[in-house]
């Protein structure tokens, strides 16, 4: 956590504004996509492109006794027929999952923005209720991502929907946004799960934190209401404060290890990942896949000034 503002983290909140507006520009996609150093980058965060490739790496982190959560990436569809095959490449996943006994260690995260919400949110509701039932017939669960401010009431109603057939149904609250205490109050009920996490899109002041001072602190009252309620929180950060005041408050409020657990993203912090699930904390690992990793790559790059100077110097260097 950081305890005061100096003219670099100014300079790195600057930068991270910059490269979020970027992660939705097609001309810098087109930039990107071609730039050496992209391949290197994408293998660190990115588990291949196919269902084999997510399949193959779930059973790694299985035998190393890590969970996962499989994102099949992709966003901001405007396609119907893309976001049917978003939801039949789940479907396929899950059956996948299910054949090669997986399905008990892992579960699926999926963005209703694939599946169509910005042109329908009832036809991504529809398509996202036919991959939770996929998901209960393979014996495992969703989990809906969240993605920025403008959808998150469509999202949180969504979820509330599925919940009704689909009670494990996983929601994602975001501490950045000013809203989120109250939101953590309200859905630590019995039986929900959610995942607490950061927060990774670019958004006004009007509705979020700017500072990550203050972005951390939101982050701390979340914890406790999570904790502090009924629910199985998720806590989803690579923050090594944050991780130990989750372990804190476990124990605050005589929660058992089993009644909540971490969530890191694919290839940040593993050595981390490792320690966290020998020392028998439920660890999960969140694994992208798929070819449509713009956006994603460009947030972990968002996220790290020390990634962001590598790559935009490739980049200058290129052009
Ligand atoms: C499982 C999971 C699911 C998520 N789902 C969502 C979602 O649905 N919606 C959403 O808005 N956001 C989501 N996020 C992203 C999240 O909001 C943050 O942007 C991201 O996790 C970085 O925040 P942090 O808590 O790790 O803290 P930070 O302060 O960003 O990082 C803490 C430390 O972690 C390490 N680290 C963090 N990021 C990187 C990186 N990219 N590369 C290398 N090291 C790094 C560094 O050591 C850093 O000092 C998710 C994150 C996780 C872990």
């Amino acid at each position: 956590m950081t305890c005061g503002r100096d003219a670099g983290g100014y300079a790195a909140d600057m930068l991270r504004s910059v490269i979020l507006a970027a992660a939705r520009s097609s001309k810098i996609e087109r930039l990107v996509g071609t730039a050496p150093v992209t391949r290197s980058l994408v293998r660190r965060y990115v588990a291949g492109e196919t269902t084999a490739h997510a399949v193959a790496t779930t059973r790694t982190l299985a035998a190393d006794g890590l969970l996962a959560t499989l994102d099949y990436l992709g966003e901001d569809t405007v396609v119907v027929e893309q976001a049917d095959a978003t939801r039949d490449e789940y479907l396929g996943l899950l059956a996948a999952l299910k054949g090669e006994g997986l399905a008990g260690s892992t579960e699926v995260s999926v963005k209703l923005s694939a599946l169509g919400q910005r042109i329908d949110p009832e036809l991504a509701y529809d398509r996202a209720r036919e991959i939770c039932a996929a998901a209960a017939d393979a014996g495992t669960t969703v989990t809906i991502d969240m993605e920025d401010h403008t959808v998150t009431d469509s999202t949180l109603e969504i979820v509330q929907r599925l919940r009704e057939d689909h009670p494990a149904t996983g929601a994602v609250l975001q501490a950045y946004l000013r809203r989120t205490e109250d939101d953590c109050k309200t859905h630590a009920v019995p039986d929900s799960r959610i995942r607490l996490c950061k927060g990774a899109y670019k958004e006004p002041e009007s509705v979020a934190y700017q500072r990550s001072l203050d972005v951390d602190r939101s982050y701390v009252r979340c914890i406790n209401a999570l904790m502090a309620g009924e629910g199985y929180p998720m806590l989803a950060t690579h923050d090594p404060r944050l991780i130990e005041i989750g372990i804190d408050r476990a124990r605050w409020y005589d929660r058992g290890k089993e009644s909540f657990e971490f969530q890191m993203l694919y290839g940040i912090r593993p050595t981390e990942q490792l320690r966290l699930a020998a020392e028998g904390y439920r660890m999960r690992v969140y694994v992208p896949y798929g070819d449509q990793w713009y956006g994603y790559l460009m947030r972990r790059m968002a996220e790290r000034p020390a990634n962001l100077a590598v790559f935009a110097r490739s980049l200058w260097t290129k052009s």
